[in-house]
């Protein structure tokens, strides 16, 4: 099978051939039929994400089960799956009091890129063990990886689809809902406007939030900002003071709640000046891990506002995943209009160089089934 791998920071991915594992007890092998890009799988490429290599990449899929283990019970073979990018083991002080996106257990798996057991389960042509981003790596033809990342859905929704609600659409949604849990009536602004951003405009619309302000250097993201439910759109290349126009907006008071999208820690500062008093900032942007984003300390004393960091939205896959496919089908939630650009697995370099010229949504890569 062909993978989409990563070697050595700041160079291209090599789409190699590779082999699978044996399948364990509490393993699912998986056919992927699409997998989207994130940004996040660029941060793994340049370093910014300083993750074990040679790394299979990719880690917002769909496809079909075709093995189980024996002690497998989510899934069975057939079965169409997203695969979540965090696990939680159901039992840890975070699982427990409701925050499995913290587990203990699941985040030293995903973050070494290993199974729950520390095996590896692929390697490549040379015989070289090759990490799976997340422990699943979905920019592959194949996948083996533990039972709990594979949630089934419906067999009528469209792999393309469900892909994005892995990563992209489950992170804004659930920064709204679960994280900020923003109020109705009240004002939002979203500055970045990707595949992430627009779905963190889609929760603040699901949340009836009353204005919905979205902010991007890129015309085309804010036409699509507005088709996914914004109010009004700035354009910070020039708009001058993002904070500035989001008072004259806001009557002058500010936002009561900036979610910063783009992971750039000068955004983390307009995005705390863009608040009214007892606003609350949520961080969802990777920022690369030696960045520092500079707060007025002054404040601290004399503007109750929130700052919230957020680690993949603080949602909880089993349940959030589901929830979204159904809003989907329901109507209530856009995913077929997320996806602006198709690959193959071949061309995941043009689809990186898709993504960095900053135009697209999501780019898909669809694999035959
Ligand atoms: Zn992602
Ligand atoms: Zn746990």
């Amino acid at each position: 099978m062909k993978a989409a791998v990563v070697y050595e920071y700041g160079q291209p991915i090599e789409t190699v051939d590779a082999h699978l594992g044996e399948v364990g007890p509490n393993d699912v092998r998986v056919a992927i039929r699409a997998s989207g890009l994130c940004h996040s799988d660029v941060s793994v490429q340049t370093g910014a994400l300083p993750f074990p290599l040679p790394m299979i990449l990719g880690h917002e899929g769909a496809g079909v089960v075709e093995a189980v283990g024996d002690a497998v019970t989510t899934c069975v073979p057939g079965d169409h799956v997203v695969l979540s990018a965090l696990i939680h083991c159901g039992i840890c002080d975070n699982c427990v009091k409701g925050r499995p996106n913290l587990c203990f257990w699941g985040l030293n798996t995903i973050f070494g890129g290993r199974n729950p057991d520390g095996s590896l389960r692929a390697r490549d042509a040379q015989g070289r063990e090759l990490y799976q981003f997340s422990s699943i790596g979905t920019l592959a033809e194949e996948l083996v990886c533990h039972e709990k990342h594979a949630i089934p859905i419906p067999r009528d929704v469209s792999f393309e689809a469900a892909c994005l609600t892995g990563c992209g659409v489950l992170t804004g949604l659930s920064a709204v809902l679960n994280r900020a849990r923003v109020e109705a009536g009240k004002s939002v602004v979203v500055i970045g406007c990707g595949g992430v951003g627009l779905n963190v405009i889609q929760g603040a619309v699901l949340a009836s939030a009353g204005m919905i302000v979205a902010v991007d250097l890129n015309e085309t993201k804010l036409d699509m900002a507005r088709r996914f439910g914004a109010t009004h759109t700035l354009n910070a290349a020039t708009v001058g003071s993002i904070p500035d126009a989001v008072r004259e907006l806001t009557g002058g008071f500010g936002a009561d709640y900036v979610f910063e999208v783009v992971g750039v820690p000068e955004l983390v500062r307009q995005g705390w000046d863009s608040l009214r008093i007892d606003g609350t900032l949520t961080v969802i942007g990777v920022h690369p891990s030696t960045s520092e984003a500079i707060l007025p300390a002054g404040e601290f004393a004399t503007s109750e506002k929130t700052l919230m960091s957020c680690l993949y939205g603080t949602s909880r896959p089993t349940k959030d995943i589901p929830l979204a496919v159904e809003l989907y089908r329901q109507g209530r939630l856009k995913l077929d209009e997320l996806v602006t650009h198709h690959f193959s697995l071949d061309q995941i370099n043009d689809a990186v160089a898709t993504m960095n010229r900053g135009t697209d949504a999501r780019g898909v890569v669809v694999f035959d089934g």
